[in-house]
């Protein structure tokens, strides 16, 4: 880890960070736990979820696993008080919880429409609402949405994945405007394609037309998106808010 990346003036902070029991979300959480901040995993699987925790405080990391569905607003309450009972205010919020349900649109069905954005889009802003009041009054907060490219370009199959996507993205910029006065970044990530299972699902086929689009000609790791949200919520990236943090290999530019 850079140096610089490191948050010298806060000691203590927690971060939460959904869907964190695998994948990205659990990279993303060994990445900040390594610098000290306590680490909340969040998801709905709760024995991996547990199993992460574990695997964080063997590597010396204060890490809780807490279950819970990021779109039912009581489960977020409860995720938050199960948090803030064991480390105090979440200072970082990591919105890393998604779900894909593929299909063409006249194969599309409402209910699949419906989960998508519930898990993706409405989840997010129930943990931003659970966080915000807590943040404003310390006057400091990092908040980091993870989007996708697809957000930005759109992609025949995920007509309900893109638009929550999207939506994450005009979320981030108006979180942005309403929370910078208080000292907290609201930024998005928006990955490429990532080695894991969720992409791990996809068939050989569209795994090679995915890596044709990569200029850098390969495919991410969990690592590059965590190296990124290391570096948003570090002293670093403080004049940094409401941006889309594009790291796909150069597949959008
Ligand atoms: P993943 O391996 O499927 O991990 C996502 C985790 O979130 C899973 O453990 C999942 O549990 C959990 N989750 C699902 N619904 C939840 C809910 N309602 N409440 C709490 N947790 C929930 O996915 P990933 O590939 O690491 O992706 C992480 C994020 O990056 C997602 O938002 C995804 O859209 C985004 N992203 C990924 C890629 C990629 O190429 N992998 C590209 C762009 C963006 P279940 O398994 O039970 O659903």
């Amino acid at each position: 880890m850079v140096e610089s990346y490191k948050n010298k003036d806060i000691p203590g902070r927690t971060a939460l960070v959904t869907g964190a029991a695998r994948g990205i979300g659990f990279r993303i959480a060994e990445h900040l736990g390594k610098q000290d901040v306590n680490i909340v995993i969040c998801d709905i699987l709760s024995d991996l979820a547990q199993e992460a925790a574990k695997q964080l405080k063997s590597r010396d990391i204060n890490a809780v696993a807490v279950a819970g569905d990021v779109s039912n607003p009581e489960d977020v309450e409860s995720i938050f008080k199960e948090a803030t009972d064991n480390f105090g205010d979440v200072n970082i919020l990591v919105n890393n919880a998604g779900i894909t349900r593929d299909n063409i649109i006249v194969r599309l069905g409402a209910k699949e429409w419906d989960d998508v954005m519930a898990v993706n889009l409405k989840g997010a802003f129930l943990c931003i609402k659970a966080v915000a009041r807590s943040m404003m009054k310390k006057r400091y907060g990092r908040i980091i949405n993870i989007s996708s490219v697809v957000g930005l370009t759109g992609n025949a199959g995920q007509a309900n994945y893109a638009a929550s996507k999207a939506g994450l993205i005009g979320l981030t910029k108006s979180a942005a405007r309403e929370l910078a006065g208080r000292g907290i970044t609201v930024n998005a990530i928006a990955p490429g394609f990532i080695a894991t299972d969720m992409t791990d699902k996809l068939t050989d086929e569209t795994k090679e037309e995915f890596l044709k689009s990569i200029p850098l000609k390969r495919v991410g790791t969990p690592d590059d998106i965590a190296n990124v949200v290391s570096f948003l919520v570090s002293d670093a990236a403080s004049y940094i808010t409401g941006q889309v943090i594009h790291v796909d290999g150069g597949m959008v530019m």
